[in-house]
């Protein structure tokens, strides 16, 4: 029987433990939260994504809990267009509640897979005598393959990529999902959606399904993330909604009304950070078979372009792929430099990009935003068009 470790129950660790399991892997996961659990926040899906989740089997449900996202074009605070809406041409992006998507994922892991929860996982075993493996400093999980999806501040990565370190990306952010019932009537009956850009700091807004409508997201309401330059608050949830409804006060509506409907435990805050530099591999032969990097583990990057995700679960699908008929010895090890290969320029590119709209975004000053207002005309599209174009020619391993 082939086994696989999994290190970390998130979205990709979840995505690939199915894959593999599905293709008569033996998978454990190890997770070090007491429970496999999502925040409660939403996450925008690219068609990238939707191909992955197809890839992987699992596109079947992804109907009933994601609304389609319009595209909804760039304000200024003041409501003036930055750049017009230019309607979705083809699969558009949808917007999904990311415990809709753990349950999505949690469904499809099968009898094959064992999650063991509370195991942090500490130390790495990598050596070419041995099969690879990891612990957590009591016990020692050893398995054909390890796949390193613990997240940005990975513990495998740290010892098999020392070169890739996790710096700030210079601001913060804070999610929230208002729950319907709480949700004012806004926009004057129109789709809550929309971005809008100011100095430092920047707001958008999606609907999760439809107010009343049973259809869409089974946790619908209104999402919102705002992103600010500087460092997270130190301050409780209550204070930082204060700060936020302060910040944002006189940007246009229905801004205002949505932090209004939030309340201070609806708010996820968290520091936006990445790694510098990638790591150079994402594959590491051990033994008969070898570690993977895979989703924030191996390319935690600015949300921006909103691409995390949906670049693990391109991930997952692909590892799932190449290791689907792979037996231990030449195979596996073969299979896991072809992931690295395969992956690592993909997710340079996308990293690439979505540094550049960092830039973009994060203009402060008043020269810097006038000539960013200037550009993003001609910008913003030719950046979100190439973005998109990077996303939508993704395609999965045949
Ligand atoms: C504000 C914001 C908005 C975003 N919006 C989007 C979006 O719209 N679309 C999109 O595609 N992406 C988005 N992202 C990015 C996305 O959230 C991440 O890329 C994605 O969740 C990464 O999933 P993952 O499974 O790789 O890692 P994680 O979700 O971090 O999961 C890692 C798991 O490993 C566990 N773990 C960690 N260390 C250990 C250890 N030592 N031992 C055992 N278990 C461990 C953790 O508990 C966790 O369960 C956004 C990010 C932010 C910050």
């Amino acid at each position: 029987m082939r086994t696989a470790v999994v290190v970390g129950a998130g979205i990709g660790g979840l995505a690939v433990a199915g894959a593999l399991a599905r293709s008569g892997w033996q998978v454990t996961v190890l997770e070090r939260d007491d429970r496999v659990r999502a925040e409660r926040t939403a996450l925008i899906l690219w068609p990238n994504a939707m191909r992955a989740l197809d890839a992987l089997g699992l596109a079947g449900g992804l109907d009933a809990i994601a609304t389609p996202l319009p595209d909804s074009g760039v304000r200024r605070p003041d409501g003036q267009w930055l750049v017009q809406p230019r309607g979705v041409v083809g699969r558009g992006p949808v917007i999904v509640h990311r415990e809709d998507l753990y349950d999505a994922l949690v469904a499809g892991l099968g009898d094959r897979v064992e999650i063991r929860t509370g195991v942090t996982v500490r130390g790495v075993r990598a050596d070419e005598r041995e099969r690879p493996a990891v612990s957590d400093g009591r016990t020692t999980y050893e398995g054909d393959v390890v796949v390193a999806a613990d997240g940005i501040d990975s513990a495998v990565r740290r010892r098999l990529a020392p070169e890739s370190t996790v710096v700030s990306s210079g601001c913060a952010a804070w999610r929230a999902v208002i729950p319907w019932y709480r949700v004012p009537p806004l926009n004057e009956g129109r789709p809550v959606v929309g971005e809008t850009l100011g100095a430092g700091y920047r707001f958008v807004a999606a609907q999760l399904g439809q107010r009343g409508s049973s259809g869409g997201s089974t946790r619908g309401g209104v999402y919102w993330v705002a992103t600010a330059a500087g460092a997270p608050r130190p301050e409780p949830p209550a204070t930082q909604l204060a700060l936020l409804r302060r910040w944002f006060a006189k940007w246009h509506p229905p801004i205002g009304d949505l932090l209004a409907a939030t309340e201070p435990d609806d708010l996820v805050q968290q520091e936006v950070r990445e790694l510098r530099p990638l790591p150079r591999e994402y594959g590491f032969p051990a033994g008969p078979g070898g570690f993977a990097l895979l989703g924030d583990a191996a390319h935690a990057m600015p949300h921006h372009l909103g691409q995390g995700a949906c670049l693990a679960l391109e991930d997952a699908a692909t590892l799932g792929s190449v290791l689907r008929d792979a037996v231990p010895g030449g195979q596996v090890r073969e299979a896991i430099a072809a992931y690295s290969r395969q992956r690592r320029p993909r997710a340079a590119t996308v990293v690439r990009q979505t540094r550049r709209m960092s830039a973009v975004l994060q203009a402060r000053g008043r020269l810097a935003l006038r000539a960013r207002d200037a550009a993003l005309g001609t910008i913003s599209p030719r950046l979100m068009g190439s973005a998109a174009t990077a996303a939508a020619a993704w395609k999965p391993p045949a």
